[in-house]
């Protein structure tokens, strides 16, 4: 039987001069969607990629493209990120003052919709929104690099989050970026995650990518 747990490959440590065999090496190790951490200069300290690079991946790979907008005012890009090729848009709450009508949009563009919470940022904000929402983002680090350490205290919310969802009996992704590998993704795993993202654990492992994944995947199965 297949396992309900996804593998989400953040480009954001991969070697941007060979984007696209990256990816495909990605793609044939297993990896399930291609995360994109999007980041303004604004909403978080650090400045990545925009539209051209979701087009640029739109091309080498048939995957889902998991965007993860770490932007201000995210409803002005909304169009671009899901011309360019984007499967899933996720915005964060705190970026977002009308939340209801950016994920209205959100599939208005043909896309899923995810929202994500800041480590700091409490579950409670997102429950009226979650009936909406196909997928829900909880960052285990402060978001602008990667390469951090993931941080425990975000599990009791994932848990919290994992528990509403059954209660409403909607089926929604619950997804967690920062800091996973092989030691964390258990404890997320744990606490109720079904999409785990990581970066440093495939693209910079040192035996290489398909190494990576598939060690993230060993500890998925069973
Ligand atoms: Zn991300």
């Amino acid at each position: 039987m297949p396992t309900p747990f996804l593998i989400s490959a953040s480009i954001l440590s991969s070697d941007f001069s060979r984007l696209g065999e990256q990816i495909h090496e990605a793609e044939l190790a297993g990896a399930d969607w291609i995360h994109l951490d999007v980041m303004d200069g604004h909403f978080v300290p650090n400045l990545t990629m925009g539209p051209v690079i979701v087009e640029a991946c739109r091309k080498v790979t048939k995957l889902p493209l998991d965007v993860h907008l770490m932007v201000e005012s995210p409803e002005n890009f909304l169009a671009a990120f899901a011309n360019a090729g984007s499967s899933i848009l996720s915005v964060h709450v705190e970026a977002c003052p009308h939340l209801h009508r950016t994920i209205q949009t959100i599939h208005e563009l043909g896309c899923k919709a995810g929202v994500v919470l800041n480590p700091a940022t409490p579950a409670d904000l997102v429950r009226p929104i979650l009936p909406m929402v196909d997928l829900v983002l909880v960052l285990s680090v402060n978001p602008g690099y990667s390469g951090q350490d993931f941080l425990p205290e975000v599990l009791p919310k994932l848990s919290d989050l994992q528990r509403e969802l059954e209660r409403i009996n909607h089926p929604v992704w619950l997804e967690i970026d920062g800091g996973i590998n092989a030691s964390t993704l258990p404890l997320a795993r744990g606490a109720g995650a079904t999409v785990f993202v990581a970066a440093n654990a495939i693209f910079k492992h040192p035996d290489g990518i398909a190494s990576g994944i598939h060690q993230l995947r060993a500890l998925l199965s069973g």
